[in-house]
């Protein structure tokens, strides 16, 4: 039992840390253990070393570990990104040699493919350019999106880059400049998620989905016939498929469980590799479903972000929105682009205000009619969301026409695009 307890026990503890290293704050588990631990980790102990590390060296060595931190946090390198490489290999390779022999011909092509994709997609999201905005790609970029008068409004600069930002973008201070439609900062890239590759993003993690839960499975399935090839009535749930030898004492859990280790010990890297792909697999399924349902709302992390801000800004009061019709609005062409390959234009203006009451400078603000204050999220309009399968659309072919291009320079005939296809579907989220 000890190398597989070991093991276990190992994978087991680094999961429940990052766990607690990563949830420990959320309020949900305020005044819990898990919250102390938290504070434990982030407060107490790095505050206790740094006391002792003053009376040792007189604080030299805390303040190295703090560039460090500072640099692994916020500076552009591969080192995660190599860590994820080596992670996949490593693992390959302590799992092949043993499970190759037990493999049918059907699964060793399939497996094959299962390992080529996750580096196929790895390279692709992290040396496709995210979608950078520069002079030259500006004009290119502008026509990506309209503003939606809520999220994103037109004029604003990026301080860095000295450019128009244009909708949906962001400034990433790790890459150090502004991405199109941008996502987040994914370390384990090297590289932001935006515009042009999330969709390598997307495919990524559902073949490393893929990929742990078949090499997870199959290892499960090998191990489980090398233990039945001796203990016949040994299988992996007993109560219900060898419910004789379960129920005659034959097998109790003690046995169960001491088999179990005598089959993961006959192959104990192979029997580790598997572990831990069956404990990462619900992290990578969940964080696939995570960003498939983002899509499917039509909106990325950071304005995800955004919209739970604006929530927090109408449970205190003060926002307010007010109709505006595209069709008669004239754009300022000095801070909006002409023309935008999306289907459709904001119709809605959105703002918050500080006293709590209704804007008055209306002059200054597009849009017709009475503001009305806004108190839920599912009471706006996201312009960004326009049905599932062309969300899909956008996010797989980031320059697809949604419409014929009537030239540049041309205002938007939004009658012809139809007003049904709507505003995009209203946010229930
Ligand atoms: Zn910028
Ligand atoms: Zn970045």
């Amino acid at each position: 039992m000890g190398t597989i307890a070991i093991i276990a026990a190992v994978i087991l503890g680094i999961s429940f840390m990052t766990f607690v290293a990563f949830f420990g704050r959320l309020p949900a588990l305020r005044n819990t253990p898990i919250s102390f631990l938290h504070r434990l980790i982030w407060i107490h102990l790095p505050n206790s070393l740094i006391t002792l590390d003053g009376f040792l060296t007189g604080g030299r060595l805390s303040n190295s570990v703090t560039r460090l931190a500072h640099y692994l946090w916020y500076d552009q390198h591969p080192t995660i990104l190599i860590f994820f490489f080596l992670l996949l290999s490593v693992g390959e390779y302590l799992y092949l040699p043993h499970a190759w022999p037990y493999l049918s011909s059907t699964h060793k092509t399939l497996g094959v493919l299962a390992i080529f994709f996750p580096y196929l997609f790895l390279y692709l999201s992290a040396f496709t350019d995210p979608g950078t905005i520069n002079p030259q790609t500006h004009v290119r970029e502008m026509a990506r999106y309209p503003y939606d008068f809520s999220l994103f409004h037109p004029g604003t600069t990026c301080e860095t880059c000295h450019l128009l930002k244009p909708a949906r973008s962001k400034h990433c201070s790790i890459c150090k400049k502004c991405i199109g439609r941008m996502d987040h900062h994914c370390i384990f890239i090297n590289n932001c998620v935006g515009a042009n590759n999330q969709r390598w993003f997307i495919l990524l993690l559902l073949s490393t989905a893929i990929l742990t839960l078949y090499g997870g499975v199959l290892g499960l399935q090998i191990i489980r016939a090398k233990i039945q090839a001796r203990f016949p009535y040994w299988s992996l749930m007993p109560w219900w498929t060898s419910r004789q030898a379960w129920e005659s004492g034959e097998l109790d859990l003690h046995r169960w469980l001491v088999l179990w280790s005598w089959g993961l010990q006959s192959g104990v890297a192979m029997g580790s590799v598997t572990l831990l792909a069956l404990l990462t697999t619900p992290l990578v399924w969940g964080l696939l479903g995570y960003h498939l349902w983002l899509v499917y709302c039509g909106t990325t992390t950071n304005e995800s972000m955004k919209w739970q801000d604006w929530q927090a800004e109408m449970d205190e009061g003060g926002v307010y929105k007010r109709r505006m019709d595209s069709r008669q609005r004239e754009k300022d062409l000095k801070v909006e682009p002409a023309w935008t390959r999306w289907p459709v234009e904001a119709e809605q203006v959105m703002v918050r205000t500080d006293d709590g009451k209704p804007p008055r400078s209306s002059h200054r603000l597009p849009g017709e009619g009475e503001w009305e204050a806004v108190w839920r999220l599912k009471d706006v309009e996201n312009l960004y969301d326009i049905g599932l399968w062309d969300n899909l659309v956008d996010v797989f072919s980031p320059y697809f026409m949604f419409k014929e291009a009537k030239g540049r320079g041309s205002p938007v005939d939004e009658r012809e695009f139809g007003r049904e296809r709507g505003r995009g579907r209203r946010r229930s989220s």
